[in-house]
């Protein structure tokens, strides 16, 4: 079913949103990007005659009820938002009153959905290795299904438009699809915009592609670039991996970030780059820092002649202007993961640069699609986040679709 089908009036829907949104240490939101991007499906199942529940986890208080992730502190800008009031039910598991009360119009958030072990569906307190392991497993999936079944029985549709989570088999983002037929389960507004991002990165490639892959290792990417490999014309790798690339090489990198255990790797998709014809671009030169802070000495150098007690930290002038020759005759970009230690105000210059360039392929006419949290960080930073084609609000699940992979929470709707 698609959500624009669909008949709310006097039905009661079930949401899933993804309301994990930052908080600070007095519990006020400091990013209230998710939830503003959850508001399209919101409205427009109250503005159709519905009741909303919705449900949300938020940070990991590993299946244990733990104040510090209690989304009772967001009600209050949830009811903002969306401009009329929401109860709140302090135990999601136990809801079926409040649920069965909502008229339509009426609002009722569920308390944070990870308090139960059952919404992620781990065993908890016993190691992979015990013996019991498998048997603690089965029990914890049936235990997962009861739970996923309890918060279907609060209401006549399901709706997911976490695409954060939609990589995860959890009971609020898949199984829980199970407890209803497929006129009655749809993705939202923001899910649907995500696949479709998705989709245009994958289906219809307008070349030159170039993918710009970031961030601080080699080893939590490797599955995205391996792939991106078979699809791409020009590979950027950059931000921290860029000195394992360097070392492999035989570099010099004086006490920057490396994966000595990925040595062989790096070489090995430099050689696979070689082989498919791929434009491989790597940093030659950085700014590299005496210290790990915003204000400490710089210099600038070769990324493999870096002195002893100097880390790179950043993408120098040359390389700057190597990736932005890549990138602005692109006509699809794929941006994740940031080109320098971007949270320092003086090591921005390298991500600064992929976004700038960005920005300028995208008015060309160029699809450009920049995910992951730190990326969106980056955009969001420059002020740039309104001139790239999609700024998607998932990491994981965002590259693992692009691997290729079936998102759970995206199957279990679809079927
Ligand atoms: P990831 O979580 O792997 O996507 O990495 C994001 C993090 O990589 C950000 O917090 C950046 O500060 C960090 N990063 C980027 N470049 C470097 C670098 N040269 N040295 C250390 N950390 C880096």
């Amino acid at each position: 079913m698609k959500i624009d089908n669909y008949n709310f009036a006097g039905k009661k829907a079930i949401v899933r949103v993804d309301f994990n949104v930052p908080l600070d240490e007095n519990g006020k939101i400091t990013d209230d990007t998710r939830i503003r991007g959850a508001l399209p499906t919101l409205k427009k199942i109250l503005e159709a005659g519905g009741s909303l529940i919705i449900m949300s986890h938020m940070g990991k208080p590993k299946g244990k009820v733990n104040p510090k992730f209690s989304l009772a502190q967001i009600k209050d800008d949830v009811a903002k938002a969306l401009g009329r009031d929401v109860k709140f039910a302090p135990d999601c598991a136990n809801a079926s009153e409040a649920a069965a009360d909502l008229k339509p119009g009426e609002v009722l958030l569920l308390e944070n959905l990870r308090f139960y072990p059952e919404e992620e569906g781990k065993p908890v307190g016993i190691d992979k290795a015990d013996p019991a392991y498998d048997e603690a497993k089965k029990e914890m999936k049936a235990r997962q299904k009861d739970f996923a079944k309890k918060l279907a029985s609060y209401a006549d549709v399901y709706v997911n438009d976490a695409f954060g989570t939609a990589h995860r088999k959890h009971a609020s983002t898949a199984v829980i699809a199970d407890y209803f037929d497929a006129d009655n389960k749809m993705l939202g507004y923001l899910m649907e915009k995500e696949v479709q991002a998705v989709d245009n990165i994958l289906k219809d490639i307008k070349r030159p592609f170039t993918a710009i892959m970031g961030g601080s290792k080699v080893s939590t990417k490797i599955g995205i670039i391996e792939n991106l490999m078979d699809k791409v014309d020009n590979l950027i790798l950059c931000g921290g991996m860029t000195y394992t690339f360097a070392k492999a090489q035989g570099g010099k990198i004086g006490k920057s970030i490396v994966e000595d255990d990925k040595l062989d790797l790096a070489l090995d998709i430099i050689k696979k780059a070689k082989e498919k014809g791929v434009n491989l671009i790597l940093g030659t030169d950085c700014v590299a820092a005496d210290d790990f802070s915003n204000d400490a000495k710089t210099i600038v150098c070769p990324c493999n002649d870096i002195p002893d007690g100097w880390e790179g930290l950043d993408a120098g002038p040359e390389t700057r202007k190597s990736f932005a020759a890549a990138i602005v005759p692109s006509k699809t970009i794929l941006w994740n993961g940031p080109a320098g230690v971007f949270e320092f105000d003086n090591f921005t210059a390298g991500s600064r640069a992929i976004a700038e360039a960005i920005v300028e392929a995208t008015n060309n006419g160029a699809f450009s699609l920049v995910g992951g949290g730190d990326s969106v960080a980056c955009v969001n930073k420059f002020g740039l986040a309104d001139q790239v084609s999609y700024v998607s609000t998932g990491g994981g699940a965002l590259l693992e679709a692009i691997e290729g992979k079936v998102l759970p929470g995206v199957a279990a709707v679809k079927g």
